[in-house]
């Protein structure tokens, strides 16, 4: 078997450098994880200009690189807290930029995304196909979603490139842009076809990505089914069906080291499956933060997200007052749609007896939901992995979840029989309507008032392993068949 060197990274986004979603949570473990088993493995990111601001060591310059008419910078540093070289894209258009990755203050796209993403594309496609000052190229190009899709592509055209992997993290983004945006990038025309970029009259970086690399992988093992059929597969399902032989759905893993409740410096009681009883002390702690009576005779209900429409706002607000009225209290941190932004800041002020929405982006608090929360709530539309409910699993705060994607592959409904056999983790259902969610939140809430079951459910999720050491091996196979 061909050994494994050297794979190159890419992704838009990397924690603790830059977040805004579970790529940041990837891109910030896998390739570390990788590293440690044995691979040279390097990150490359845009240098956008929170990221600069907020780096504790200094990075170097270690190459400049002509692409196209452009000169980008490629600085040089450690993913804090890791030995993996990360490489950041300096370019005035990520590094000159305040706020948010992929769009300004009032959620509009940045108008020259095209063009900033396609720069990231091209500087990981010189990297990966030519003679660089780096004086490394490596045998993996690793690319994630739409933004480093055209990578792929754009090595596929070179005489001598590396294997090619293409992660899916979310393919309802899919880095559409119109046919005179294609002609400006100066793309060769022959990517202007069904097996190219085209996609229904527009341009899609994803379908880069699809189309060339040679393998595709996703988060889930369902999510890898469900791209493949409608609606699933949003218009891509053809095309990912012909590809399945080189579609592999991976987990994600997550950061244990990040989210481990015996040594979580962010909640005020570290507590694990023996000393469950640190809970109540978290919940009491977050009920005097957010102002909530301070109970314990009924659930805590929390819901980390982002406020959009995947994530099962559509369940959770018709029902909503009748879940308050189980009884529960309820907890909401995220940031999203306006119109779910309103709907629930005004159903706060109406309930401040039972519900806190907090319309943020903060890690500790999330922490702190996950500590003190009986039942995490995630009855997502569509879920290529999810994350919050692996961290739920692990803090023992059981998920009520919809059978869908990475949520159906990680959570196992408390049936009768999963009870009996010990293995039951959570509350799954089905059909997305808000009646079946509160039915499911229910059945939730009958197990947390018998308290022996409930605690042998929160000790079966906190023995789940969902380490990255795992997902890793099946990157590494991965990386090895395609080379094979
Ligand atoms: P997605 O990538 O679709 O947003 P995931 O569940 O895969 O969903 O990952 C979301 C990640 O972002 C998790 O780490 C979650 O804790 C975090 N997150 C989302 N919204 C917030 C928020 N408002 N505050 C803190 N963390 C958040």
């Amino acid at each position: 078997m061909t050994a494994v060197h050297r794979v190159l990274y890419v992704a838009s986004e990397a924690y603790p450098l830059i977040k805004t979603g579970g790529l940041a949570d990837v891109a910030g473990s896998l390739p570390e994880v990788l590293r440690q088993q044995g691979l040279d493995v390097r990150l490359l990111v845009p240098a956008y200009a929170d990221l600069l601001h907020g780096l504790d060591t200094p990075s170097e310059a270690v190459a400049e690189l002509s692409l196209e008419g452009d000169t980008v910078r490629i600085l040089q540093c450690f993913l804090p807290g890791t030995s993996l070289r990360t490489w950041l894209l300096e370019h005035p258009s990520f590094s000159a930029r305040a706020g948010n990755p992929y769009h300004d203050d009032s959620g509009a796209p940045w108008p020259d995304n095209a063009e900033r993403f396609m720069l990231l594309s091209r500087a990981a496609a010189a990297i990966s196909t030519s003679d660089t000052a780096l004086a490394w190229r490596p045998d993996i190009l690793h690319c994630n979603d739409w933004h480093s899709g055209p990578a792929i592509a754009l090595a596929h055209l070179a005489p001598l490139r590396p294997r090619t992997v293409f992660t899916v993290h979310n393919l309802a983004h899919m880095g559409i842009f119109d046919r005179q945006t294609f002609d400006r990038l100066g793309l060769p025309s022959l990517l202007w076809q069904e097996h190219g970029l085209e996609y229904y009259g527009q341009c899609s970086f994803i379908k880069a990505g699809l189309v060339f690399a040679d393998e595709i992988t996703t988060v889930s093992p369902s999510y890898a089914r469900e791209i493949c059929e409608s609606p699933g597969g949003m218009g891509l399902e053809g095309l990912l069906s012909q590809r399945r032989d080189h579609l592999t759905g991976i987990l994600n893993g997550i950061d244990s080291q990040t989210w481990d409740p015996a040594s979580d410096p962010h909640i005020p009681t570290p507590y694990d499956a023996g000393t469950l009883g640190g809970k109540a002390l978290n919940k009491a702690a977050l009920q005097q933060q957010l102002g909530l009576p301070s109970r314990q005779d009924c659930p805590l209900l929390g819901f980390v997200g982002r406020l959009v429409e995947q994530k099962g706002l559509e369940l959770i607000l018709p029902v909503l007052e009748d879940l308050l009225d189980t009884p529960a209290q309820l907890v909401i941190l995220g940031r999203g749609d306006l119109r779910y932004e309103e709907t629930l800041q005004a159903l706060a002020s109406r309930r401040p007896d039972a519900l806190s929405v907090i319309l943020d982006y903060d890690e500790t608090l999330a922490h702190r939901i996950e500590a003190a929360a009986d039942i995490f709530l995630m009855p997502s539309l569509f879920e290529p992995c999810g994350l919050n409910q692996l961290y739920s699993l692990r803090y023992g705060t059981v998920p009520v979840v919809r059978a869908v994607g990475g949520l159906a592959d990680t959570v196992t409904d408390a049936s009768g029989s999963a009870l009996e056999e010990g293995v039951a983790t959570g509350v799954v259902f089905a059909q997305p309507q808000p009646d079946d969610f509160l039915r499911a939140v229910g059945r939730a809430v009958a197990l947390w008032q018998q308290p022996a079951v409930w605690q042998a459910v929160q000790r079966a999720a906190m023995a789940q392993d969902f380490s990255w050491q795992r997902s890793a091996e099946r990157y590494l196979e991965l990386y090895r068949s395609a080379i094979d």
